[in-house]
This record gives structure tokens, C-alpha cells and sequence, in this order.
């Protein structure tokens, strides 16, 4: 639990698309597998795996000034759209 943590500290604006994108992807692939009665579980796994990535997105697609969601758009914008402050790609 602990290292879930720590590893959780570790997902910034700055890198959070690149660690939710696999997943999502992922968890899109595996869900059309549902349509096979014996694969359901399949299909709850690729769900839960992408509603589990778009919640850290969310959590962690942030302006480090103000704490605003940083909207749908892929890669980081120059400034903050909310409070105007620059956002550091590093
Ligand atoms: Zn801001």
C-alpha cells in the first residue's frame, strides 16, 4: 500500500497522460470481449482498468498553482487557463 503511495506522489500533470494512456488503451481493448459469455470477466477487468486510469487522469491532470483540471487536450499547455501561470514541461 505504501509503495502504491509513493508511486501515486510520482504521477504528476507532467507525466500523467503518459502513465494513463497505456492502460486505457488497454482496459478499450479488453472490454469487446464481453460479447463472449465466458469472457465477461475479461470485459469487467479492461472496465475497471479504464475507469481506475480516467479517475488518476483526473485526480492528477492539475495546474500545480491553483489545482484546476486541465481540460481535455493532449500534452501540457503552455500556461494555466485558469490562473494565467506558466506550466513547466520538465
Ligand atoms: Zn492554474
Amino acid at each position: 500500500m505504501r509503495l502504491i503511495k509513493k508511486w501515486l506522489d510520482k504521477v504528476t500533470y507532467r507525466n500523467v497522460t503518459r502513465v494513463t494512456a497505456p492502460p486505457m488503451f488497454l482496459g478499450i481493448f479488453l472490454t469487446p470481449f464481453g460479447v463472449l459469455p465466458h469472457l465477461m470477466w475479461v470485459s469487467l477487468l479492461g472496465l475497471v482498468i479504464v475507469i481506475a486510469a480516467v479517475v488518476l487522469n483526473v485526480a492528477k491532470w492539475r495546474c500545480p498553482h491553483c489545482g484546476v483540471w486541465l481540460g481535455r487536450i493532449w500534452g501540457i499547455p503552455k500556461y494555466c487557463n485558469s490562473c494565467g501561470k506558466e506550466l513547466d514541461k520538465k
